[in-house]
């Protein structure tokens, strides 16, 4: 299968030319930089490496991505009462969670971790994992690791132990 690439030096926009369904929403969303009369038809420096993100992330062929190697990955902390969560997103789409509930002051426990399976392979549990210790060493509290990942991960790790309870 065909793929051309589109870069504004930061990001690399790919675009398959065979699993295009000419839906219009990249134009629509961005008419900026999608021009399909014009030689090339992407032109990604009228648009900020976010915007691309988003706006690729709409595309309901698949026909355009973003190249992997340069995947934009967040991780993002939420909490609410005694429960918080990780979450994962890669090119901001959702890839994964680790989700923790509070047992008094001075500890946490992770009580859940999923990794879309689209996302697999990419050590996004890890990462997860490590922000969460991260944020145990900046509170000096201790982790209790009840989710089989987690638990794992400690029992492998002797570099995080300082946090398990
Ligand atoms: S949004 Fe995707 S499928 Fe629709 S025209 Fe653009 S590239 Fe093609």
């Amino acid at each position: 299968m065909i793929t051309k690439e589109y870069s504004n030096g930061e990001v690399t926009i790919l675009w398959k030319p065979e699993k295009c369904i000419h839906s219009g929403i990249c134009v629509k969303t961005l008419p900026s930089v999608y021009h399909p009369k014009e030689k090339p038809w992407i032109n990604p420096n009228n648009a900020s490496s976010q915007e691309l993100i988003n706006q690729v992330a709409k595309c309901p062929s698949g026909a355009l991505s973003i190249k992997k190697s340069e995947a934009m990955v967040r991780i993002e902390q939420v909490e609410n009462n005694n429960k918080g969560r990780f979450s994962i997103y890669e090119n901001e789409e959702f890839a994964g969670e680790m989700t923790y509930v509070w047992a008094g002051t001075s500890k946490f426990i992770i009580d859940h971790t999923l990794v879309e399976e689209k996302f697999g392979g990419k050590k996004y549990g890890h990462k997860m994992l490590m922000k969460a210790v991260e944020f145990a060493r900046e509170k000096g509290v201790k982790i209790l690791p009840l989710c089989p990942f987690a638990k794992a991960q400690f029992e492998k790790n002797s570099s995080i132990a300082d946090v398990r309870y």
